[in-house]
C-alpha cells in the first residue's frame, strides 16, 4: 500500500510514542492512532465497505474524520467528507452523487440521517461518531464498532493513481462538482506543505478550520501527521476558546482563513495569552487583510499567505516568513514540487506584472471530478489546471492574487456561487428574476446581495425570501441583504448585467 491508509503503518513503525492526536482533553499517540485506524477500517470491510466504494463524512472537526480518511485509504475506499452545514438537500446531492454506501456523522446529524434514510437507498449504514446518538435504532455509534474490530494489518494493493478522497465544491454551474483527489495529490500536498511552511516532527499543529474542507484537511494537519507531529482538534472555531487551546497546547501552527484570523485578534484573550509557541500561521481563502497581518505581527506571529483550492489539494503557492512583510499582498512563490504561470486569454504567458488566468500544474493536482467528463475538461486543459482567478507574477516570481474570472462570492472563508444561490431564488413561489452579487461586510469579508424581483401582484417579504431560502441552502450561502425592484438591467441577449448591479449597490473605491 503506496496510499495515505499507510501513513499510520509507517509512523507506528517509526515514532510510535510520539503525540498524534489531541482531542476533548486526551492525547493519543502515533502507535494507539495507527491501531485505532486499523480497527476503522476493520469496521468498515465488516460493513461491507470495499476498494473502490465511496464512504461520506461530516460533522464538526474531530477524530473520526481522520481515522475514517486514513482507514479508507487502507481499504482502498473513497472518503468522501461534505461540509456540516449543508441544507438537507444539498447533502442528498452530494451523497446521492458521490453513490456513498456509508456516511459517518456528527452529534448534531441525526436528523440529517432520520431525514434522509428513506430517501437515499444507497447508503446501507449510518454511523454516529460521538454520542448522545439520536440517529435512532439502525444507527451505529462509532466507538463500539472500533471496539468490536480486530487491529489487524490490511494488504489491500493502493497506488497512488488511485482515488483517496471525493471533495465537494460548489461551481459556476450551480451543482457541487465533486475534486477526485489521488494518494498522490495528498502525498504530494504534504510534502509541498512540509517544506514550504518549515514543519518537523515535533510540529504540533492546531485542526481549527473545518476538516470537510482542503484547507482544514490539508493546510497544516495531514502534512504535520505525515512528518510524525501532532494534530491538536478543536470542533468547531471559537475565537476564545481557539487561543487558549493555542497556549495551553503549545501549537506551533495552524492553518485558517483571514476572517477567523481577524475574529481572534478582536478577543481579550489575544493581547494576554501566551502565543510563543506559535511558529506560523497558513492563511487563504482569501487574502489577509494588512490590517490582521500587522496585529499578528506586532504578537510575534508570522502569517504565511498561502494560495490554494480543493482541485489542488490545496496548496499551489505560499509567501515564505522572511518574506511575509517585503512582498505584503503577495501569496508567495509556488510550493516546491508544483508550477504556477499566469495566461493571457489566448493561452500565451503573461509578462510580469499582467494579470491574466492562474493555471497550475503539478502533482498535486487533482485527477478530475467524478462522474463529470465535461468540467473534468473545462478545468484541466493543456495538462494545467485552469482556476478562474485573475492574478499576475512579479518579476520575482511572487504571485498576487488580483481577483475572480468566476462568479464566486467568499463568506468567512466558505464559497458561494450566485449561480447556485440564483436557481435556489427561482424555485420559491413569488420569484420572478434574481440576481446576486457580493458585497463587502465587516465581519464576514463579503456577503450576498440578493436583488429580486417579484412575480406580478406577489407582495414578498426580504425576511421571509431568507427563511425559505434556508430549507434549500447551507446558512452561509443565504444572502444576508435582500433588495425588491421592478426590473434588472440587461444586455441584448437578456443575460443580467452584473457589473451594471455592482456599480449601483457597491460602495465606489476612492
Ligand atoms: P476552495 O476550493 O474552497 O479552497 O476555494 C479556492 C478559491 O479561494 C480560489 O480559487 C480563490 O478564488 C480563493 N483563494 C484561495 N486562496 C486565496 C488567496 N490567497 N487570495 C485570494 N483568493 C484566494
Ligand atoms: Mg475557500
Amino acid at each position: 500500500n503506496a496510499g495515505v491508509g499507510s501513513w499510520p503503518e509507517r509512523r507506528l513503525r517509526s515514532s510510535p510514542e510520539s503525540d498524534a492526536i489531541w482531542f476533548d482533553g486526551t492525547t493519543t499517540s502515533h502507535g494507539v492512532f495507527a491501531e485505532r485506524v486499523r480497527r476503522a477500517a476493520a469496521a468498515l470491510a465488516g460493513l461491507g465497505v470495499q476498494a473502490g466504494d465511496r464512504v461520506a463524512w461530516t460533522g464538526g472537526n474531530h477524530p473520526s474524520a481522520l481515522e475514517t480518511l486514513y482507514a479508507c485509504g487502507q481499504l482502498g475506499a473513497v472518503w468522501v467528507p461534505f461540509n456540516a452545514r449543508l441544507a438537507v438537500p444539498e447533502a442528498e446531492y452530494v451523497l446521492a452523487h458521490s453513490g456513498s454506501t456509508v456516511v459517518v456523522h456528527g452529534r448534531e446529524h441525526g436528523r440529517l440521517a432520520d431525514t434522509l434514510r428513506d430517501r437515499l437507498g444507497d447508503v446501507r449504514h449510518w454511523i454516529a461518531a460521538e454520542p448522545p446518538v439520536d440517529c435512532g435504532t439502525d444507527c451505529l455509534p462509532y466507538e463500539d464498532l472500533l471496539a468490536g474490530a480486530a487491529p489487524q494489518p490490511r494488504d489491500e494493493p493502493v497506488s497512488l493513481e488511485d482515488p483517496c478522497l471525493i471533495m465537494y465544491t460548489s461551481g459556476t454551474t450551480g451543482r457541487p462538482k465533486g475534486a477526485v483527489l489521488t494518494h498522490g495529490n495528498m502525498t504530494w500536498n504534504a510534502m509541498n506543505q512540509l517544506l514550504g511552511l518549515n514543519m518537523a516532527s515535533d510540529e504540533r499543529t492546531l485542526a481549527l478550520a473545518p476538516l470537510f474542507h482542503i484547507g482544514g484537511l490539508n493546510g497544516t494537519v495531514n502534512s504535520a501527521l505525515l512528518a510524525g507531529g501532532c494534530a491538536v482538534i478543536v470542533r468547531r472555531f471559537d475565537p476564545a476558546e481557539t487561543l487558549q487551546v493555542i497556549e495551553e497546547q503549545r501549537v506551533n501552527s495552524f492553518f485558517a482563513v483571514p476572517t477567523m484570523l481577524d475574529a481572534m485578534s478582536r478577543e481579550p484573550g489575544f493581547g494576554t495569552r501566551d502565543l510563543s509557541a506559535l511558529r506560523t500561521i497558513g492563511a487563504a481563502g482569501a487574502a489577509v487583510p494588512l490590517p490582521t497581518l500587522r496585529t499578528w505581527l506586532d504578537r510575534g506571529v508570522t502569517m504565511q499567505q498561502c494560495y490554494g483550492m480543493t482541485e489542488a489539494a490545496p496548496g499551489c503557492t505560499v509567501l515564505a516568513s522572511a518574506d511575509a512583510v517585503r512582498k505584503v499582498g503577495s501569496a508567495g512563490k509556488p510550493v516546491f514540487f508544483t508550477d504556477v504561470r499566469v495566461l493571457r486569454p489566448d493561452g500565451t504567458e503573461a509578462v510580469p506584472d499582467e494579470v491574466g488566468e492562474i493555471v497550475v500544474q503539478g502533482p498535486n493536482v487533482m485527477a478530475g471530478y467524478w462522474n463529470d467528463p465535461e468540467q473534468t475538461a473545462v478545468a484541466l486543459r493543456d495538462g494545467w489546471y485552469h482556476t478562474g482567478d485573475a492574478g499576475s507574477l512579479d518579476d520575482e516570481g511572487f504571485l498576487y492574487v488580483r481577483d475572480r474570472y468566476k462568479d464566486m462570492i467568499i463568506s468567512g472563508g466558505e464559497n458561494v456561487y450566485p449561480a447556485e444561490v440564483e436557481s435556489a431564488l427561482l424555485e420559491l413561489d413569488g420569484v420572478q428574476e434574481a440576481a446576486v452579487i457580493g458585497v463587502p461586510d465587516e465581519r464576514w469579508g463579503e456577503v450576498g446581495l440578493a436583488i429580486v424581483v417579484p412575480d406580478p401582484g406577489a407582495a414578498l417579504d426580504a425576511d421571509d425570501l431568507r427563511a425559505r431560502l434556508r430549507d434549500r441552502l447551507a446558512a452561509f450561502k443565504v444572502p444576508k441583504h435582500v433588495e425588491l425592484v421592478d426590473e434588472l438591467p440587461k444586455t441584448a441577449t437578456g443575460k443580467v448585467r452584473k457589473p451594471d448591479l455592482r456599480s449601483r449597490y457597491l460602495p465606489t473605491e476612492e
